[in-house]
């Protein structure tokens, strides 16, 4: 077995619930850890004396333990952990607090480095929560004394347990060999794999990270480009169920809306018909951005899927949008008389167009309705394509399969995407491939990046739409707001409340974070249902409550039931709601310009005037010229241009991602020349390395992974 592929569970202090927590952040092999890069870096590299570490409040001191001893404190029950550490210049006080067991691991005696900041508000000089090592002899520091690496975790698993696992997985891959002809490395000036994994986790210094980032990130769009390309081969000689235009019948759909086409969707929608009437696989991308109309341009081709006797499968990434297509696409083809069906994690439905009738029924029954052909259209999330827990569970099999649809397909993983294309089939042709992205891409770079995939782009919006009210809110403005917003939901509208998080923890695993605090739901919840709305009906939502329990959630706001919904982004694909015209963002610098304008989306989707209310206690200049953009870009796909020129190169230190190309682990969309260069390289190597190819060949169909 490839070293990459071994489990996580088979390195040191790897248990039952590590793994699965690890498992909650998308990794369970090595290969998934070394590509869990980190998302910023500490840089605690310096390494004073405790007299300079006075002065320049921040960096690593090396020390040694005096005392060390745990306290109650009465007034806020709380452990505390006092320590006084020393060196030849100096002594210092330590505290941290609720971390009890620091007291048993740190001894009297013992050298250990500490890193944080010194924080002189209170008690004199104190060094609060400061991240802690044991000095050993001819090790060097992982947590402390160097650019320590920051990763996106859970609650429960701390930084230094994934760095922990990272320094033991890049042991587990030595001795590695380079993929990358020599060649090529030379032309771009590009450092070796192994020094890349190693320095892109713990850097020696800037500049060698710099240089593996460049590395990791040319692997990444190189890889990509090369395996679309095949990947494009192979798919023009997949045959595929020719599906005839039903001309008269679509026409009547078309008549039948409350409105007219817009010229991009009749244009898209065409596109994929004469895809579909080629008799090979169809494998595009539509790409509009959200409230563009995305739905009605696929239904299109479902119907015409349906009507030539194929069956259809329409994945969501979840239950709550599952369910509106299903309703949505239920009623866009009422007229014809045929069985869709809903499967989400908590609901499996069947409804009956001929006899109009919506019944629950069993995922088994379900199942046996899709084999036999009986069903002609299946809605669902990734349930559709993961087994069933029970041991007795049927797996599903189309009868016919025609089509496959993905909706706001970059939600998906690389794996889900992977087991969609092996749906079984009792036919022996390949299905057609739709996915659908609110992504904006700009054209040029989507074809590159999806160069396995031909593309259609709608990027006019229906007509008569008016403008969302975009408008920054400081702390001054708050109340105004408000008030503002109770008169609008007295008039009948609704609103959404966006928080970044569910709950604020107490233990933030990144230490010595901004002071800023970040808005949670949990707290919103309370201020605003008790203090600022009583009168009004709040709710909340997030991603950690239970399927069932969030459609509940959402039935009542669809329902106009409640008034007021806060949630994370669990909001943020999708939803079609067209009474609520409020949506107040908490804590907006935190989010990306990108997913600020997906959030701000879900309004805007009715005849009422909609406003979108980002609300902000950061008043850097920065953050004030990204929300800015907001307020004038015209669509996403200019917001996208904007935040491309927003973001310099300088933002080392904190390289957050954009939010536009979620499927790419270290390159971005923006990185405009080196996808350039890597489309250059790529066409170079195909005819120049046939072993490279074939080792590449091999790795799509063995889902081997280089790296
Ligand atoms: P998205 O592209 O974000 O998936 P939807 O397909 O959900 O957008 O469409 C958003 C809303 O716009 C829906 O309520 C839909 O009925 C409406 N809509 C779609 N096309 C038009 C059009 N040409 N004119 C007016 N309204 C439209
Ligand atoms: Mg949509």
């Amino acid at each position: 077995m490839n070293k990459f592929q071994k489990s996580v569970s088979a390195l040191n202090r790897v248990g039952e619930k590590t793994s699965s927590q690890l498992k909650k952040i998308g990794i369970t092999t090595v290969r998934d850890l070394l590509q869990h890069y980190p998302f910023r870096y500490e840089d605690y590299s310096q390494i004073l004396s405790i007299e300079e570490f006075k002065t320049k409040k921040r960096g690593t001191i090396k020390v040694k333990v005096n005392l060390i001893a745990n306290r109650r404190s009465n007034r806020k029950k709380m452990t505390l952990t006092e320590a006084i550490v020393s060196d030849n210049s100096g002594s210092l006080q330590v505290l941290w607090f609720n971390q009890g067991f620091l007291a048993k691991n740190i001894k009297p005696g013992q050298q250990i480095y500490l890193a944080g900041t010194i924080d002189d508000s209170n008690h004199g000089l104190q060094l609060i929560n400061p991240s802690y090592e044991i000095c050993y002899s001819g090790q060097a520091p992982l947590h402390t004394g160097r650019l320590v690496p920051i990763y996106s975790t859970t609650s429960r698993l701390t930084q230094k347990q994934i760095r922990f696992l990272v320094s033991q997985s890049l042991k587990a891959i030595w001795p590695l060999s380079d993929w990358l002809p020599s060649e090529i490395k030379k032309e771009y000036q590009l450092i070796e794999l192994k020094t890349a994994l190693q320095q892109i986790h713990f850097p020696q210094n800037l500049k060698t990270m710099k240089q593996a980032r460049q590395r990791l990130k040319f692997n990444e769009l190189f890889l990509l480009q090369f395996k679309n390309q095949l990947l494009r081969q192979r798919m023009k000689k997949e045959k595929a169920p020719l599906i005839k235009f039903q001309l008269t019948e679509t026409q009547k759909l078309i008549q039948s809306l409350p409105f007219k086409l817009t010229d991009d969707q009749k244009k898209a929608s065409w596109e994929i018909i004469k895809d579909l009437e080629k008799g090979t696989k169809m494998n595009r991308l539509l790409e509009g951005d959200v409230g563009s109309g995305k739905t009605i341009a696929i239904v299109i081709a479902i119907l015409n899927v349906v009507l030539n006797g194929y069956q259809v499968s329409y994945m969501a990434p979840t239950g709550i949008l599952a369910q509106q297509q299903f309703q949505n696409i239920s009623q866009l083809l009422k007229k014809i008389k045929i069985k869709i069906g809903l499967l989400t994690s908590s609901k499996t439905l069947i409804n009956d167009l001929s006899a109009k009738k919506n019944k629950e029924i069993t995922k088994n029954k379900l199942y046996n309705q899709i084999e036999k052909g009986e069903l002609q259209i299946i809605i669902g999330t990734h349930s559709l394509i993961e087994p069933g827990k029970k041991k007795k569970s049927k797996k599903l099999t189309f009868q016919n399969l025609g089509l496959i649809v993905v909706d706001e397909q970059h939600r998906f993983g690389v794996k889900q995407r992977q087991n969609l294309s092996k749906l079984s089939n009792q036919n022996n042709l390949s299905p057609h491939f739709l996915s659908l992205t609110a992504t904006p891409i700009p054209r040029s770079i989507a074809l590159t990046l999806y160069s396995n995939l031909d593309l259609s782009v709608i990027k006019e919006m229906p007509a008569k739409r008016k403008k969302i009210i975009t408008e920054i809110v400081t702390p001054e403005k708050e109340k105004e707001t408000y008030q503002f917003i109770k008169k609008e939901i007295k008039k009948g509208r609704q609103a959404f409340v966006i928080c970044p998080l569910i709950e604020k923890s107490l233990k933030s695993t990144i230490l010595l974070e901004s002071k800023n605090e970040s808005k949670s739901v949990n707290e919103e919840y309370k201020k605003l249902s008790q203090k600022i709305f009583p009168q009004l009906k709040v709710d909340f939502i997030h991603g950690k409550m239970k399927e069932k329990e969030k459609e509940e959630i959402m039935q009542n706001f669809t329902s106009g039931q409640t008034n007021l919904l806060i949630a994370t982004t669990v909001l943020e694909v999708g939803i079609d709601i067209p009474n609520a015209s409020l949506m107040l963002i908490k804590g907006a610098e935190h989010f990306g310009l990108a997913q600020l304008h997906q959030l701000r989306g879900r309004v805007g989707r009715g005849s009422h005037q909609s406003y979108c209310f980002l609300f902000t206690d950061n008043e850097s200049p920065k953050t004030k010229k990204r929300l800015s953009a907001l307020l004038k870009a015209k669509d996403g796909f200019e917001l996208a241009q904007k935040d491309l020129e927003l973001r310099g190169p300088g933002e080392i230190l904190s390289i957050k991602q954009s939010g536009f190309s979620n499927f790419l682990k270290i390159a971005e969309w923006s990185d405009t020349k080196l996808i350039q260069e890597t489309k250059a390289a790529v066409k170079k190597s195909i005819k120049k390395y046939p072993r490279l190819t074939n080792l590449i060949k091999k790795d799509l169909q063995e889902s081997v992974h280089l790296e």
